[in-house]
């Protein structure tokens, strides 16, 4: 089966697809000719996932998933949540994100921190949430150079490395989006 994946990020989908049974392909936004932003402008993680797919469903009258991610630090009062993206500022600069909330902590002993990834799916007249959560902490300085965002200074509490330092394919087993993929996974399988 084909089905879309709203997302312009590239690094998601690599991710995605390289957790996906070969039997599912992803059809990128760019491969159905969208290259717009799709707005995601709701205050909570569920509620851009499902804007996301509500936004390509309408417009493209189509089956597609959407996923929204936001990292929340326990105390920081789960900041910065829905506005993990743009935390530093409107150009959505990793390097600044992490400069900022590593500055942020700069004197917290408790760095207890989750991810947090909601995908919504429209598939055949439904819309089906999944959640995955991946449990952690904020470093104190950044390590590793694999995957993006805030991975070089996130801990997730089963390993001894930074996201950034794991494999992709040990980052997805463990990860919050691997955990959500893999439901969305489980549910074709019950489905088709
Ligand atoms: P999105 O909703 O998936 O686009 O995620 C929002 C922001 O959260 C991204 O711009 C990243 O800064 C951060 N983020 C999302 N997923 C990850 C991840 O797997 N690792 C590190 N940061 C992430």
């Amino acid at each position: 089966m084909q089905i879309i994946f709203a997302t312009n990020n590239q690094n998601k989908l690599k991710e995605v697809q390289a957790q996906l049974p070969d039997e599912i392909k992803l059809i990128s936004l760019k491969d159905i000719g969208c290259y717009e932003d799709i707005p995601e402008t709701q205050n909570t993680i569920e509620g851009n996932a499902i804007q996301k797919a509500n936004y390509i469903k309408m417009k493209y009258n189509k089956d597609c998933f959407a996923d929204d991610t936001g990292l929340e630090v326990m105390a920081l009062n789960g900041a910065p949540g829905v506005h993990s993206a743009r935390y530093a500022g409107p150009e959505k600069n990793s390097k600044k994100n992490i400069e900022k909330l590593l500055l942020s902590l700069d004197k917290t002993a408790n760095r207890s921190a989750q991810f947090k990834t909601v995908i919504a799916l429209h598939y055949k007249g439904e819309l089906i949430q999944f959640e995955g959560i991946c449990k952690g902490e904020i470093t104190r300085t950044a390590k590793g150079s694999g995957g993006f965002g805030y991975d070089p200074i996130f801990k997730p509490t089963v390993k001894d490395k930074t996201f950034a330092e794991l494999t992709l394919k040990e980052k997805n087993e463990i990860g919050h989006r691997g955990i959500a993929i893999a439901k969305l996974i489980a549910f074709f399988n019950k489905h088709n």
